[in-house]
């Protein structure tokens, strides 16, 4: 029997993600949502990812869905030196950035045709122009908080950064020192897209983002909706929280969590991209011992996973690891992050304040001590603070910006986990996060809004 009719063929969206975990894992997840809302998918590679986690997480998610169609994405050769970067995560941005002309044919050749691609943020002003030549709807997938959209919203009119840049529509400005300082040097790479996607990001149907109202209530209804801002943005759209997903099950302490009281183990790390000094790490560690806490630590030296050469015990030191074997885990692989926030052991999470992390977090309900060490962080510990979810020290600066020492991380990972009224507060967010996801939520009218754009008689 064949199936003529149009309207019941659901709406073909493409994705296509930039690069590192904290761009993929929200892309993954909006697949996984969009899959259950009956649509088809393709996704959109381009190999090789800069890192091994990257690889491992698009497989497990393509062998998971079958349904799903999977494209690769050939860059054209781009000579880094060029750039003013060294970051490989931003460098891949640049090379996927250049080849935009190549993904026509990739897009114009789908089956059944395609109803919209859902761009990156930090690709947009190089693909927005291409789908509008195509007349093909283009959404953005911002992957960082609301507030952090404003500061990009508002960067192109900014001349310079003086002391403070006061935004329009937000009640708090911000401080210089919460801006990453390759933002602060308008000739960097980064500061060159963050500029151009600014700017061209207005051009776009809709930007899709990963937070949801109550979390965000100033930055999204009292700025960006507004038109506060800046004029003439498209429609604002939060979707989030994405949620963690079974394809994402991987390596996770379990089995040692399940051995700990509740809410009495806190959780170390900071995202997949962010290296600490040896220095830092050490101070850390006695940090940890000296809360008296028992606590799971992820550790990182390197920005790239596939550069990370020594082993836990020659960063840590046998002695170190031995000593605290009663109390703590500490791990240098990979960890099934969303499984151990909704642990009911874990009742703290000292994290860098990668948006995901933040959005994790609030999904599971669990107390932070926000410690940002670079990009979009700071801003999002601000959300983070304001929310009541989490405390944050802002005298740490940026990571690497001083060695915050020991004795100090061991009284504030003792407020952190010593805090019923901050667990409370951290609860009310996770009860937020979950009726936002239903009935009725923000992300449920979020999604209403797009499926709308795509399917009008509907
Ligand atoms: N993550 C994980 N296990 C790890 C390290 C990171 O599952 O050992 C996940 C984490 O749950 C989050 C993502 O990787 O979903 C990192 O994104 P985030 O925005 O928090 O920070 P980034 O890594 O981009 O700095
Ligand atoms: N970002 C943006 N526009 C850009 C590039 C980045 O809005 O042109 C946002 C994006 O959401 C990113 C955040 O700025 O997550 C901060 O970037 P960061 O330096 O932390 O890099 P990331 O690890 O997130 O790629």
């Amino acid at each position: 029997m064949s199936n003529s009719s149009k309207t019941l063929s659901p709406p073909h969206i493409a994705l296509l993600p930039s690069s590192g975990m904290g761009h993929l894992t929200p892309f993954l997840r909006l697949a996984s949502s969009l899959l259950n809302q009956n649509y088809q998918l393709t996704f959109i590679t381009t190999y090789p990812t800069v890192s091994h986690s990257e690889t491992q997480l698009i497989s497990k998610f393509l062998s998971t869905y079958p349904q799903v169609t999977s494209k690769q994405f050939h860059l054209l050769p781009f000579d880094p030196s060029i750039a003013k970067s060294n970051d490989p995560f931003f460098l891949q941005f640049e090379a996927i950035r250049r080849s935009a002309s190549l993904l026509i044919p990739l897009l114009t050749s789908s089956v059944p045709p395609l109803s919209a691609l859902v761009t990156d943020i930090t690709l947009c002003s190089a693909f927005l122009p291409i789908t509008s030549d195509l007349h093909l709807p283009n959404f953005i997938l911002f992957t960082s908080s609301a507030k952090m959209l404003c500061l990009l919203a508002y960067f192109p009119s900014l001349v310079e950064v003086s002391e403070e840049v006061h935004i329009p529509g937000l009640s708090k400005k911000i401080p210089k020192s919460w801006i990453p300082s390759i933002l602060l040097d308008f000739t960097t790479l980064f500061a060159t897209q963050f500029f151009e996607n600014g700017k061209m990001m207005k051009e776009s149907n809709g930007i899709l983002v990963n937070t949801f109202e109550s979390f965000e209530p100033e930055s999204l209804a009292g700025a960006l909706s507004e038109g506060k801002v800046v004029n003439g943005l498209p429609p604002i759209i939060p979707i989030g929280p994405l949620v963690p997903c079974e394809f994402e099950r991987g390596s996770s302490p379990l089995s040692w969590l399940d051995d700990q009281p509740d809410s009495s183990v806190v959780y170390v790390s900071f995202g997949s991209r962010t290296a600490m000094s040896k220095e830092q790490i050490s101070e850390l560690g006695i940090g940890l011992v000296r809360s008296g806490c028992r606590f799971v630590w992820v550790v990182k030296n390197k920005k790239v996973d596939k550069e990370e050469e020594e082993g836990l015990e020659e960063v840590l030191g046998v002695e170190f690891i031995e000593k605290v074997k009663e109390k703590g885990l500490a791990l240098k692989t990979w960890v099934d992050q969303g499984e151990v926030l909704s642990h009911k052991s874990v009742g703290g999470f000292v994290s860098h304040c990668g948006w995901n992390s933040v959005s994790e977090a609030a999904w599971n309900g669990v107390p932070m001590l926000a410690w940002p060490q670079g990009g979009d962080q700071k801003i999002n510990a601000e959300v983070v603070r304001k929310s009541g979810l989490g405390i944050w020290n802002e005298s740490w600066g940026w990571g690497g910006e001083v060695v915050v020492k020991g004795e100090e991380i061991g009284e504030k990972i003792k407020e952190l986990m010593g805090s019923e009224g901050l667990r409370l507060q951290a609860g009310k967010v996770r009860e937020e996060a979950r009726k936002a996801v239903g009935v009725g939520g923000s992300s449920e009218a979020g999604f209403f809004r797009l499926r709308k754009f795509l399917e009008p008689s509907e």
